[in-house]
């Protein structure tokens, strides 16, 4: 009987089987190394980011003492609030209790009444970067998470950072769970720096109106959330529902364009989009509730059509961009139906045909991609004809989903500079609405009186 090439008896040789074991031991040194060096990297900035929390809170301390009397004395002793910290250990934030009325909204807004929790950082309670503090009252399931969360909580948080700034993320717990995977030095660097802006144009969400205005501009105080509900809710009526997203170029050209300031007082929907919006409401005391921009709700409305089994027509961009933008639902959506595509560059007499062909489809909704303010115009003239549910103009949207233009990255958004961001990219197109369109907002925002709005159209 012959025997195979490493065979013995029948049996594999194990030198085949397993490969040399001087090599597997070797193998599994260097696995064991790695791990024990990615381990000890790990705890030194761990202890770099104690040491650097030790420090600083002490200095701070140092010079802020006479600050701290001056608060205790106006404010009476600090506070104790419960919260749960690293591994869920319970402890007490101190702060003082500072209402949110007259004067006091600055020192709040300064974040002054959190002060004192600087003596939580000497003690090893917190951090001043880390994720949120949570109350040891609510939700299991942030109890449940902070069993396995390691950082201390911080002082700042990406959340904090996030609900004043921009829009509706994940949410709260989400963005502690993104903090804890990409935690470092150099993430939290990144978040002490964001915070800077935030601090400047960010507010707090505590009494908001249901609609404000700006600029003579009604805006529906959504949050994102709040808009996908109710575009979801109106696909499934028989009422055409015209949706707008409103930017500070947008209000621009609102204040000088009668026919679009129209178009905007009868859309069924006004949402504030971008940075500028959310400086012009705090400026004006008319505080919004979240940037709630068309490409941030876009995929989320997707996944909600999707699963209602809806379908989206995309009108707009040039030749070959809403193929793009089909081609990203497809892949992301599959159960979302694109019933048409349709570029924006068509000329006016082709107009029936294509106001047709979407009617012959019947979209839930119509996704109209032609710029401000034809967008918009065309969404409140054809949609009841087009047989769209819900209709609304979304800019550069099919630019960023098909590829065309790369959107800014994350942290560029948190910190509300996405529009710095398209500058650059585009500045040939750009720079008059930015640099001029920013500042003439501004302006306008500074020197808007409603009565003057009562002799316009
Ligand atoms: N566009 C179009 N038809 C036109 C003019 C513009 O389809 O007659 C498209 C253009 O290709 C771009 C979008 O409309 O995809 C407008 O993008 P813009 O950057 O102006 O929008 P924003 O997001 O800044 O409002």
């Amino acid at each position: 009987m012959s025997r195979e090439p490493g065979q013995s008896g029948g049996e594999v040789d194990p030198l085949l089987r397993f490969g040399d074991p001087k090599d597997r031991v070797r193998r599994s040194a260097r696995r064991a190394w790695s791990v024990f060096a990615h381990r000890v990297a790990g705890q030194c900035e761990t202890w770099l980011k104690r040491g650097f929390d030790i420090l600083l809170a002490t200095a701070q301390l140092l010079v802020l003492w006479p600050l701290l009397l001056l608060l205790r004395l106006v404010y009476g002793p600090m506070r104790r609030y419960p919260q749960l910290g690293r591994w869920c250990e319970p402890f007490d934030e101190f702060a003082f209790a500072i209402p949110v009325v007259g004067p006091h909204r600055i020192v709040r807004a300064l974040r002054l009444h959190r002060l004192p929790a600087l003596f939580n950082i000497l003690r090893g309670d917190m951090s001043f970067v880390g994720p949120r503090p949570v109350n040891v009252g609510p939700a299991v399931r942030d109890r449940l998470y902070r069993r396995t969360c390691s950082a201390r909580p911080g002082l700042v948080c990406l959340h904090w950072i996030r609900s004043r700034s921009n829009i509706d993320f994940e949410g709260e717990a989400a963005s502690d769970a993104e903090y804890e995977s990409g935690a470092g030095l150099r993430t939290d660097v990144g978040i002490a720096l964001r915070a800077v802006p935030v601090l400047v144009y960010g507010s707090e969400d505590t009494e908001v109106p249901e609609t404000v205005s700006l600029l003579g501009i009604r805006i529906d105080n959504y949050t994102m959330a709040d808009a996908i509900d109710r575009l979801m809710a109106d696909m499934a009526g028989t009422t055409p529902t015209h949706v707008c997203f409103v930017n500070a170029d947008c209000a621009n050209i609102s204040a000088v364009n009668a026919h679009y300031r129209g178009v905007l007082a009868r859309a069924a929907v006004v949402l504030a989009d971008g940075i500028g919006m959310k400086i012009a409401g705090k400026l004006k005391r008319q505080p919004i509730r979240q940037n709630v921009n068309g490409t941030d709700l876009f995929p989320r409305l997707c996944a909600e059509m999707e699963a209602a089994g809806r379908s989206v027509y995309l009108l707009g961009g040039k030749p070959g961009v809403a193929d793009g933008v089909r081609d990203w639902i497809e892949a992301h959506h599959p159960g979302l139906r694109v019933a048409g595509v349709q570029h924006g560059y068509f000329p006016p007499e082709q107009e029936p045909e294509v106001i047709a062909a979407i009617r012959s489809v019947q979209p839930s909704l119509l996704l109209v991609a032609m710029g401000a303010p034809r967008q918009d115009e065309w969404v409140a003239e054809h949609l009841a004809e087009a047989g769209a549910r819900v209709g609304m103009g979304v800019g550069g949207l099919f630019d960023f989903f098909s590829g065309r233009v790369s959107r800014a990255p994350q942290w560029v958004r948190d910190v509300g500079f996405e529009w710095a961001f398209r500058l650059l990219q585009e500045p040939g197109r750009l720079w008059k609405r930015y640099v001029i369109g920013n500042v003439v907002f501004l302006w306008r925002i500074a020197w808007y009186r409603p009565d003057a709005d009562a002799g316009r159209g």
